[in-house]
């Protein structure tokens, strides 16, 4: 069965990256016979410059279409100046909420290879790998009501509201406990139970869910004491699930633990794990067009891909493995070179992957 992958480069140095992750795919798809079919589309500025839309309709159904969506970077300081309806972001949360991707994964991991990369110490983070599962579409972001008011006082009020049905707590502790069940089963729920109802229903709709999970440990923590811990002792995490606030704060924590915003890949995923791919960094204006962006994220974004979406967990572990061969045979871009080791440009890079493939 064919399967087929939306390909959308974006904008800076997206087409750059992509273009790494796509060699690294076509490889494996000859050499596993993945059957993946590839398809190109413009978002972000590039369709804004070529259509008048970050989002064209074209590209809209050919994500719609796929069964994967693989996407580089958007934006940039040349579409700055446009009105929010059309800036190149506006593209990414038009397809997250046409696709219905309420499930945004993402993995903090440390490779050996680059602890020196991270400000903690080498013990705290040497061997990382702690994978977050925060809710997308929900909670705080989008609750109403919301907005501003005069109160009698003549003083301005703002407000949001942090709201979850029982419905959208359901799903995406299914996507989490099936996460956790295809790493090390354990899965710590984060939330704020003892002050805010609706964590108190997160909470107890986490373990009436759990009961059909009887593989995997669940455990609860709250928010901050979670804040805490993954600076303190991050290894004790494997896989976290949270709201899509909390989780906004909590992966960007995680991001940082390893240093280096050139390695980390993510996924946002359907209720049938049907999900868009990409690096957690953006579109790198200042690099942009120099061939040194590291793809190394990117071409993890795709082993995720194979993961998640296709089942193809081989697969997925052997670019997994090449990556880390790619490192342990000192290659380096730019942004986690250091010395003694071998800087390569942005297609280097990608081949010493491949190589790393061939040799597998
Ligand atoms: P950024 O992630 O693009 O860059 C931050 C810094 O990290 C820069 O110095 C950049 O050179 C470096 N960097 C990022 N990715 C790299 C890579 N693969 N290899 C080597 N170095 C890398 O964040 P920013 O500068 O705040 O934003 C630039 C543009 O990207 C903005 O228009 C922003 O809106 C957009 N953006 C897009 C996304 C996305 O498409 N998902 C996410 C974040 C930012």
């Amino acid at each position: 069965m064919t399967r087929k992958i939306a390909v959308l480069a974006g904008d800076g140095i997206g087409p750059e990256i992509v273009a790494e992750a796509i060699k690294v795919l076509s490889f494996l798809n000859t050499d596993m016979n993945l059957d993946l079919v590839f398809e190109n589309a413009l978002i972000g500025g590039a369709a804004y410059d070529a259509f008048g839309t970050p989002l064209p309709q074209q590209t809209l159904n050919l994500c719609k279409n796929a069964d994967a969506v693989l996407l580089g970077a958007v934006g940039g300081p040349k579409w700055e100046p446009l009105a929010h309806a059309v800036r190149p972001e506006r593209g990414l949360l038009g397809i997250r909420s046409e696709l219905g991707l309420f499930s945004n994964l993402r993995p903090a991991i440390l490779y050996p290879q680059l602890v020196d990369a991270s400000t903690l110490k080498p013990e705290v983070v040497s061997g990382l790998d702690l994978m977050i599962v925060r809710e997308l579409t929900g909670g705080i972001y989008f609750g109403q009501p919301r907005g501003t008011r005069i109160m009698e006082n003549g003083e301005r009020q703002a407000f949001n509201t942090k709201i979850y049905s029982e419905s959208e707590i359901r799903r995406i502790a299914h996507s989490a406990f099936k996460i956790a069940q295809k790493r090390n089963k354990k899965l710590c729920s984060v939330d704020k139970a003892n002050v805010l109802e609706v964590t108190e229903l997160w909470r107890e709709v986490m373990t009436e869910v759990g009961k059909e999970y009887p593989d995997v440990q669940l455990s609860h923590m709250y928010v901050d004491n979670a804040a805490m811990q993954l600076v303190r002792a991050p290894k004790q995490f494997d896989v976290m699930v949270t709201t899509n606030m909390f989780g906004d704060i909590l992966s960007d924590t995680a991001a940082m633990l390893t240093g280096s915003i050139g390695m980390l890949p993510s996924a946002s995923l359907d209720a049938n794990a049907k999900g868009m791919y990409e690096p957690i960094h953006g579109s790198a204006p200042d690099i942009a067009g120099k061939g040194i962006a590291n793809p190394l994220a990117t071409i993890l974004s795709v082993a995720m891909m194979l993961r998640y979406t296709f089942n193809e967990a081989a697969a997925a572990d052997r670019i997994e493995q090449a990556v880390n061969s790619a490192l342990d045979a000192k290659v380096r871009t730019a942004d986690i070179y250091s010395e003694g080791m071998i800087k390569v440009s942005t297609s280097e890079m990608g081949d010493a992957v491949v190589n790393a493939l061939k040799g597998a």
